[in-house]
C-alpha cells in the first residue's frame, strides 16, 4: 500500500518568519510599521495604508470562534484518515481571523472563547484551537 504524505506549506519570503515561529510553537502576526494595523495571513502591503514596511508581533493566540464547520470530505487524499474533523475560524484578540483544527471535546459555538496552539509533528506546524474556560 502506498503511503501518501500530507502536503506541507511552501514558505516564501513573506511567510517564512510566520512558519519559523510556528515551528517553535509561536503564533506571530504581521504588523504595519506605519499605521500599526495587524494583518494575517502575511501580505506584502498594508490593507489600510499600503505601506510595505512591517514588523512581526507575537500573538497570545486567544480569541473567539467566528464560525466552524465539520469536514466530511478530504480536500487531499492524505487527510482522508482524519475525517471527520472540525475546522474553526477564530477572531483573534488582535483583530484578525485565523483558521485551525478544533480539538476540544466540547461542541464549538460561535463566540466561544478559545486558545490556539501549534501541534508540531513530522515537520508540520498545525494551528489548533481548544475551548478556553471562562473565569
Ligand atoms: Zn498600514
Amino acid at each position: 500500500m502506498t503511503i501518501i504524505e500530507k502536503p506541507l506549506p511552501i514558505p516564501n519570503a513573506l511567510s517564512q518568519p510566520y512558519w519559523d515561529a510556528a515551528h517553535q510553537g509561536r503564533l506571530v502576526l504581521q504588523c504595519c510599521a506605519s499605521c500599526n494595523t495587524v494583518r494575517h495571513y502575511p501580505r506584502l502591503l498594508c490593507t489600510q495604508c499600503y505601506s510595505d514596511q512591517y514588523t512581526w508581533q507575537e500573538s497570545l493566540a486567544k480569541g473567539k470562534i467566528h464560525s466552524w464547520t465539520v469536514a466530511h470530505h478530504a480536500f487531499h487524499v492524505a487527510f482522508k484518515e482524519d475525517l471527520p474533523y472540525t475546522l474553526v475560524t477564530v477572531d483573534l484578540n488582535e483583530g484578525v481571523r485565523a483558521m485551525g483544527v478544533w480539538r476540544s471535546a466540547q461542541q464549538p459555538q460561535i463566540g466561544m472563547p478559545v486558545q490556539g496552539k501549534f501541534l508540531l509533528s513530522e515537520g508540520r506546524a498545525d494551528l489548533q484551537f481548544n475551548a478556553l474556560a471562562s473565569s
